[in-house]
């Protein structure tokens, strides 16, 4: 029975977590969970996966939930997220909250020798390199949820690593693939928020129409395989089967390839190196899908990937700066604050803004995140949608 702390339970990857949790329950069980806000929500998860913890978003969740569930035991904000991954019952921590929150959870996770199964992106690439440190001073295995790190990892298996010539992750493109520049000037929340492929929460879905999200899992996969930027490649390949490829010395490709259903990498990081079926709605058929496409990806267009290998090359703190002002930035477009192309503006502005050339410390690395959020926060104040 592999014993799971899952943080982010009421969000898409938290869900399809628990379908495929509560498919075998004889091989899992969820003994910690947390959300921050949906309360209905989260309730319905209590009474359905009776935990032992929960961690909440405000006191006020706490004191409600208490009542109706006397023989749990809560915690509030980042207590309560820590609590849960540090459990001395828990096997595995599956990292499915948006954004970089997670990083402090994650720590304490891996410094209680916990494995994490990670989909909480952002907390590798703010600190990627205390992370890793810290996995392999714990000797803790970091498995990947997200799709293209799970393909990836998955190819690389049984290579040694002297074989390897490049990683190559590919891109869907996001909800604005097909619009030029000039065109995102008008484009709207709604529209970005239709990803063509993937049903994810709302963060990443905005992530993926900027590439922000391809950009973010080029720094993740820099520090989740060792690989330098240089051998790292992104092709867009708009059908998202292929999830990913590895290219070897002697010029073969190894891809991973299957539906857009986020319930296999999950799986795949909770019952590694053992493999089970998924009940599906419908068989995945390569003749249904007939062709496959991929493209070379056009930097101009995407300026932030082209940040991300910049920011990843700088080191030290860049990448955290990047991250920090895009959930910034991200969030306010949510919020209907700011424009579409506002997004981009403002991340570039903050890594322009950031000089720092000196070695960082962890504790920098969290200073400089916060900082950043408030001068993006202040900006955005300060000059409204443009
Ligand atoms: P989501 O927005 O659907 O869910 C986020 C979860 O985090 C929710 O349970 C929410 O309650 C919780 N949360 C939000 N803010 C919080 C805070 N301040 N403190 C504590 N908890 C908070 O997000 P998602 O799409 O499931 O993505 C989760 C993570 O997984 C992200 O890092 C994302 O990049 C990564 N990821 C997602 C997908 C996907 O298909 N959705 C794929 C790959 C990677
Ligand atoms: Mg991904």
């Amino acid at each position: 029975m592999k014993k799971i702390a899952l943080l982010g339970a009421t969000g898409s990857i938290g869900t399809s977590t628990i379908d495929v949790v509560t498919s075998y329950p004889d091989l899992f069980q969820i003994i910690s969970l947390t959300f921050h806000s949906n309360i209905e929500e989260g309730s319905i998860l209590i009474e359905k996966l009776n935990p032992q913890y929960v961690g909440v978003g405000s006191k006020e969740m706490e004191i409600e939930l208490s009542q109706r569930f006397p023989n749990i035991a809560f915690g509030v904000g980042e207590v309560g997220l820590i609590k849960a991954a540090t459990l001395d019952t828990v096997d595995v921590v599956l990292t499915a909250v948006s954004g970089s929150v997670g990083l402090k959870p994650t720590m304490a996770a891996i410094e209680a020798g916990k494995d994490i199964a990670l989909a909480n992106k952002e907390t590798l690439v703010m600190a990627g390199k205390w992370v890793i440190e810290a996995a392999i001073k714990n000797n803790v295995n970091i498995l990947p949820v997200d799709s293209e790190h799970s393909a990836i990892f998955q190819c690389l298996e049984g290579q040694k690593k002297d074989n390897l010539k490049e990683l190559m992750i590919t891109a869907s493109g996001g909800s604005f693939r097909d619009l030029s520049r000039e065109d995102l000037k008008s484009v709207t929340l709604e529209q970005a928020l239709k990803h063509p492929n993937w049903s994810m929460g709302k963060k990443i879905t905005i992530d993926s129409s900027t590439m922000m999200n391809k950009g973010l899992e080029v720094i993740e996969a820099h520090w989740l395989f060792g690989v330098d930027y240089d051998k790292i490649k992104v092709v867009l390949h708009k059908e998202s089967i292929v999830h990913s490829m590895i290219v070897l010395k002697d010029g073969a490709y190894l891809a991973q390839l299957g539906a857009s259903d986020m319930r296999e990498p999950i799986q795949y990081a909770l019952t590694y190196p053992t493999r089970l079926p998924i009940k599906k709605e419908k068989e995945f058929d390569l003749t249904q899908i007939g062709q496959l496409n991929f493209e070379a990806m056009d930097f101009e267009r995407f300026p932030m990937l082209k940040l991300a290998f910049t920011v990843g090359k700088k080191g030290g703190a860049y990448p955290t700066v990047y991250n920090a002002a895009n959930e910034i930035a991200a969030a306010a477009f949510i919020n209907e604050q700011i424009s579409y192309l506002q997004i981009e503006q403002l991340v570039q502005r903050a890594v322009e803004n950031y000089t720092e050339t000196t070695e960082v410390t962890l504790a920098q690395v969290i200073e400089i995140d916060k900082k950043t959020r408030t001068i993006v926060e202040r900006w955005i104040k300060e000059e409204g949608r443009l």
